[in-house]
């Protein structure tokens, strides 16, 4: 199992890619604290990893709310006694986020205060948790957003997630010799609830689709996949990485037809 014995605090768990994540992480012998805002989500994440006989805990925490975030972190401390990996997952996508010229102010900070200091709050919290249990992992999911420009926009978004990947540098390198590691990770479109209106207009799916190289969406678990290689041992030299997992978008110029 490649992550017996650990601890992973997973936000954002009740749905998407934390959800995949939380039933493969606890799939692979790890303890997980589900985190989320929606107290359904995380309870039914918690119900199906218990089904499969594995241990977790829900604990209902807004990842934009430091005094929420404090009290996620000392529940994964109290509940499984510490923490070694830290997926700041949890994020979102407003209807409203379009063009910089047109975004409301409010749609920023609203997506601002999830997406880039829900992250913020968690390493603020969870990395003195991760330095008591000797180090450990954070992924803090970022997007191939990040990386490109779009000319159907979302500048709230994509603001927001070239932050994430920022930061996740810096807290790498800082923290590299404490034995602490962080990645961003940054899928490409994937079919979850997050896209779900969005990819559901045929136009604006297919707008998409063109620009991946291996011709479809991704599922969930196959990022989840990605999130349990970095959370394990078996990417003990990978830290500050942009580990990007999509499709082949930020490789392509021209896509096969
Ligand atoms: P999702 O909507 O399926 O799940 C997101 C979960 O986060 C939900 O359970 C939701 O309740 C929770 N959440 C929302 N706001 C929260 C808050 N303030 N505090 C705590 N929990 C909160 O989304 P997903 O597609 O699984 O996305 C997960 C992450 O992956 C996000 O950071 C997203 O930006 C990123 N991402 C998604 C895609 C994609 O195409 N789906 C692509 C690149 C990056």
């Amino acid at each position: 199992m490649r992550l017996k014995d650990k601890v992973a605090l997973i936000t954002g768990a009740g749905s998407g890619i934390g959800r995949e994540s939380a039933l493969l992480f606890a799939k692979e012998g790890a303890k997980v604290v589900v985190a989320d805002v929606s107290e359904n989500g995380g309870e039914e994440t918690v119900a199906l990893i218990k089904k499969n006989d594995g241990d977790a805990a829900f604990i209902q925490a807004n990842v934009a709310n430091p005094a929420e975030v404090k009290a996620m972190v000392g529940f994964a401390e109290k509940t499984f006694g510490k923490l070694n990996v830290l997926f700041n997952n949890a994020g979102i996508f407003h209807d409203q986020d379009d063009s910089v010229t047109t975004t409301e102010e409010s749609v920023w900070d609203f997506v601002m205060n999830i997406n880039l200091k829900g992250v913020y709050l968690g390493c603020q919290y969870g990395i003195p948790a991760l330095l008591r249990a000797g180090g450990g992992s954070i992924i803090n999911t970022a997007s191939f957003v990040a990386i490109m420009g779009a000319a159907a926009p979302q500048i709230a978004y994509t603001a927001s997630k070239g932050g994430v990947l920022a930061m996740t540098r810096e807290i790498a390198v800082e923290f590299a010799r404490k034995n602490i590691r962080a990645n961003a990770l940054c899928p490409g479109p994937v079919e979850t609830p997050l896209l779900a209106k969005l990819l559901s207009d045929p136009a604006r799916r297919q707008r998409r689709l063109v620009h991946i190289p291996i011709g479809r969406f991704a599922r969930a678990t196959e990022i989840a996949n990605a999130a349990l290689f970095l959370a394990s041992d078996e990417s003990s030299y990978v830290t500050g990485s942009t580990f990007i997992v999509d499709g082949g978008i930020t490789s392509a110029y021209i896509t096969p037809e």
